[in-house]
């Protein structure tokens, strides 16, 4: 349930039906608005019963059942979209963010190197992963903990923040001490142990799409991780598997759009994923601009064509910088979408 209070409803007055909905047996979440206060119900119990004697209170505006079974992250509980800070760069905002860099730290040199390549370029948030989730156990399966130290000299020397994978619940203490962002991979999207031990991180959660994974069930992975305590959640649409073989995987572009509808929560694009192939990445990222995406995140690499994994779906850093250029005026007309749609979502 979603219990609505009147504008400038007093602290005993929320107290109040607080107390009312605990009575019922439900959880209670709230979020303060600076005007309204919206408190979230969760659990089992009389939903009727609740619903009519909360609707009796004179404080409270409306209280409704919510049918969608993930409630947190839907619009219904909150309806101006979540922002996202991190460091000095905020996701869900009115900057569009690209995120960029390798698919994997390889080496000192190639991830300072990516590092500043990609802030010339104007990206903000560097990627490289120190855990790789690879379908071959021989193939190379990351630097670990030294990747992260790499990450963290490149986002010392370039004040660019950092986006890394996290595989496993064992990591999850670890890499939280290096990165800005955790990254959850489409592998791992219902790896629920995963999911709820990001609860207590403190920090934000890039959530890819599994590869057979629904929106529906990307939804109800991104609200393990909220209803676990951390409301800071970034969804990525990245390609999910089907038929088609032109295409590494088939780019769910309506996604962006339909999880914009359905989620208060960030929603970029990773065209480099949802491809395979660097040369159908420019074209995808322009439509992730139009269609609403937050920003993007995208595979650079100094020398694709010395790069352990995902060459050819990398960028290099003269594609990359002509992408993020011919992207500017998509951009602005983004931006100016953006403020008009904040402008109405109060
Ligand atoms: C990656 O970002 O390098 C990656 C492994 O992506 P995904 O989980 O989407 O396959
Ligand atoms: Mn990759």
């Amino acid at each position: 349930m979603i219990i609505s209070m009147k504008l400038h409803a007093t602290q005993e007055e929320i107290a109040e039906v607080k107390a009312r909905i605990e009575e019922f047996g439900y959880k209670v979440h709230s979020i303060e608005g600076e005007q309204r206060v919206v408190i979230g119900a969760v659990g089992v119990g009389d939903v009727t019963a609740c619903l009519e004697s909360l609707e009796a209170m004179p404080q409270v505006e409306r209280a409704v059942r919510i049918s969608a079974p993930y409630k947190f992250v839907s619009r219904e509980f909150r309806s101006a979209k979540t922002e996202i800070a991190v460091g000095n760069v905020v996701v869900g905002g009115d900057e569009f963010v690209v995120m960029a860099g390798p698919c994997s730290v390889e080496s000192e040199k190639q991830i300072l190197e990516s590092a500043e390549i990609a802030a010339r370029a104007g990206a903000k948030i560097l990627r490289g992963g120190a855990f790789k989730p690879r379908t071959s156990p021989y193939d190379f399966q990351g630097l670990e903990e030294e990747g992260l130290k790499l990450l963290d000299k490149a986002r010392r020397a370039t004040g660019l923040r950092i986006i890394t994978e996290v595989m496993s619940d064992r990591d999850v203490a670890l890499v939280s001490e290096y990165a800005d962002i955790l990254q959850i991979g489409a592998r791992n999207m219902q790896n629920f142990a995963l999911l709820k031990n990001l609860g207590q991180c403190g920090r934000p959660i890039l959530l890819k799409r599994g590869m057979s994974s629904t929106i529906k069930e990307l939804l109800m992975s991104a609200e393990y991780v909220v209803a676990h305590g951390n409301p800071r959640v970034i969804l990525c649409e990245r390609g999910i598997r089907t038929f088609e073989t032109a295409t590494r995987n088939t780019c769910d572009i309506t996604a962006v759009a339909v999880l914009n509808e359905l989620t208060h929560l960030p929603v970029i694009l990773d065209p480099s994923h949802a491809t395979g192939k660097r040369s159908l990445v420019p074209a995808l990222a322009r439509a992730a601009v139009a269609i609403g995406s937050d920003g993007l995140l995208v595979e650079m690499h100094p020398h694709p064509e010395k790069a352990i994994s995902d060459g050819a779906q990398s960028l290099d850093p003269k594609r990359f910088a002509q992408m993020m250029d011919d992207l500017k005026p998509y951009v602005e007309l983004w931006k100016r979408s953006r403020l008009a749609e904040t402008a109405t979502a109060v």
